[in-house]
């Protein structure tokens, strides 16, 4: 039975307030769902029946285009939930793009997940205007925010 779309509503809000407050995880899908679980209360649903509906491709595609939420299965087959949302101060924008993660080519630049070994597959690297590399490594999904705090730092800086 596939779960009511009201409670697919109330878990998409649980999954986001867990990967705000996390801003990036990885782990088992077993351990997210402890936490979707802890976040719900009452109202969550059995574990299996979530651990079934956080699988599914559409709920990761609503996941990141309605929620600002990345949940996948990385290269090493454990989970990422990554927050996709972004600062809206130009400083604070500044401040991430002067920081560089510790190990540049296998960490993401945005979420800065190490991927170690795994990192040629999970990370591209990201492309200038020109379409030149920077240097930095991003997860697919962090490709946007960490355009957006670049925009965002720029539009600053010319003003
Ligand atoms: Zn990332």
């Amino acid at each position: 039975m596939p779960m009511d779309p009201e409670m697919q509503l109330k878990v998409y809000a649980h999954v986001q307030a867990v990967a705000r407050q996390f801003l990036a995880w990885r782990g088992s899908l077993e351990s997210l769902i402890v936490f979707i679980v802890y976040s719900m209360g009452e109202a969550a649903p059995p574990p299996d029946r979530l651990d079934n509906f956080l699988r599914r491709e559409s709920t990761q595609t609503t996941l990141a285009g309605r929620y600002e939420t990345a949940l996948f299965r990385a290269a090493d087959k454990t989970f990422r939930l990554i927050c996709l949302a972004t600062t809206t101060d130009p400083n604070t924008a500044r401040k991430r793009l002067a920081h560089l993660p510790v190990s540049r080519s296998t960490q993401c630049a945005h979420c800065l997940i190490d991927e170690k070994g795994f990192a040629n597959i999970d990370l591209v690297q990201e492309l200038d205007v020109y379409k030149l590399p920077t240097g930095r490594y991003l997860h697919k999904c962090c490709q946007k925010p960490y355009a957006r705090i670049r925009s965002l730092a720029e539009r600053e800086n010319s003003a």
